[in-house]
């Protein structure tokens, strides 16, 4: 487990920045280093160990771009159509095939090796087939055209995917193209959940008048696993200062990092922060962030310990500013930093300056086609339906007081904030 000192999470200032926030997890928390070794199918989000360069050209050969007559460059028809008999047929996945012979042309397929002497391919869509089987190509076409040449894509020795990268779709094909047939990532991080609050039942139990069923600790299950990691669902602790402190201190020695939510407000029944001080170190992040509250920091045995606030918008947002770095950060992850897109403003906000917020919207174009951000409606840090009902959140940096319709905003879509 990454062994942390008590101190790793202090912060002067009264106010934190979502900036410094991240920046404090990315530098203050130590990777775990180890490594295993996974089969492709099952390398999508994990997080690469190695750096891996071009062993082989892509593509490994020349080849034909599409279905068509390959010819040599010197044959080009230059002012007119020009007719040319098929000496052969190479279809992809042949050997090679014998030389190209001065004014033939070679039936070719798509992903063929290119036949020696010839540099440029007809597609099949621009000739005329003769009733003898020969071709007529049309003059105009390009001296190397429709052929992929080795190495056009990724040069041999050329550094493609480095160590950190979390892995997407498209850069374990990219491993496949390679010829790898196993890789070596960083070992999933494992995060013990809980949920704290005496008003909260499990999903399926049963549940008293002044009771409601836990939500947050399924949402924080379910962004936890997009994440990568291996999570032990801990379930409710009550809000008991003695039994959340013996809880939390169990978890800390097998897990890379304890998560709660709930319980760290500063009112008389919020005990996860004395709970915490007695079995560790805990310092409150005052986030300049809305909707957010304060996030607890800590350290138990050496693991991170990470409190979100139990109202679900609040404890959403700051999952995306506060876990996930530190998972990425586990993880020796290279930080993925979130990119807004921009949108156009339909709703009026005020905001305060030298704070960071978000605002719940939707997407919908407006008349002229451009991308509209559409407010929902209330604002509460408790509004399940807020999240579930909107596609993602404009966030207004920290300088912005006041927004107009029309302006431009950025937005994050939720698929792209974990
Ligand atoms: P707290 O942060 O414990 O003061 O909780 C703030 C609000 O969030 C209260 O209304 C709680 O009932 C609610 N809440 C706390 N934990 C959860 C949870 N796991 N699922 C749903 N709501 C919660
Ligand atoms: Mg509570």
């Amino acid at each position: 487990m990454a062994q942390l000192s008590d101190d790793c999470f202090a912060f002067g200032g009264p106010m934190m920045s979502v900036d410094e926030a991240v920046g404090i997890v990315a530098t203050r928390v130590t990777a775990v280093q180890d490594v295993e070794t996974v089969s492709l199918a099952q390398a999508d989000g994990r997080i690469l160990a190695n750096d891996i360069s071009a062993p082989l050209p892509l593509p490994p050969f020349t080849n034909s771009a599409v279905d068509g007559y390959a010819v040599s460059s010197r044959d080009l028809p230059q002012a007119e159509e020009k007719t040319f008999p098929v000496m052969g047929r190479v279809q992809a996945g042949a050997s090679a095939s014998e030389a190209i012979k001065p004014g033939h042309a070679v039936r070719i397929f798509t992903g063929a090796p290119m036949p020696q002497g010839a540099d440029t391919v007809f597609m099949q869509e621009d000739v005329r087939v003769e009733d003898d089987g020969k071709v007529v190509l049309p003059a105009g076409l390009r001296s190397g055209a429709n052929v992929r040449l080795t190495g056009e894509d990724i040069a041999a020795g050329t550094p493609a995917l480095s160590a950190g990268r979390r892995l997407r779709p498209q850069d374990v094909a990219l491993a496949a193209a390679f010829g790898l047939a196993n890789i070596e990532v960083i070992r999933r991080i494992r995060v013990a959940v809980f949920s704290t609050g005496n008003e909260l039942v499990s999903p399926g139990g049963r549940r008293a008048a002044a009771q409601l069923f836990d939500s947050n600790r399924f949402m924080l299950i379910a962004m936890l696993a997009r994440l990568g990691c291996e999570i032990s669902d801990l379930g409710i602790l009550r809000d008991d200062r003695a039994s959340l402190a013996r809880a939390l201190k169990a978890a800390a020695g097998a897990h890379d990092l304890i998560l709660t939510t709930g319980g760290v407000s500063t009112g008389e029944e919020d005990h996860v922060k004395a709970s915490v001080e007695s079995v560790g170190k805990l310092v409150l992040w005052r986030m300049a962030i809305k909707p957010g509250r304060p996030v607890a920091m800590g350290i138990i045995a050496g693991t991170p310990f990470i409190g979100l606030p139990g109202n679900p918008v609040a404890s959403f947002v700051t999952f995306v500013h506060v876990v996930r770095p530190t998972i990425l950060a586990l993880s020796g992850a290279t930080q993925q930093p979130l990119i807004p897109m921009p949108v156009r403003s339909g709703f009026t906000y005020k905001k305060k300056i030298a704070r960071r917020e978000y605002v719940r919207v939707s997407l919908r174009a407006g008349e002229d086609g451009v991308l509209e951000a559409v407010k929902f409606p209330r604002e509460g840090a408790g509004l399940l339906s807020s999240l579930v009902d909107t596609d993602g959140l404009v966030e207004l940096d920290e300088e912005i007081t006041r927004v107009e319709p029309g302006e431009s905003v950025g937005f994050l879509s939720y698929a792209s904030l974990i």
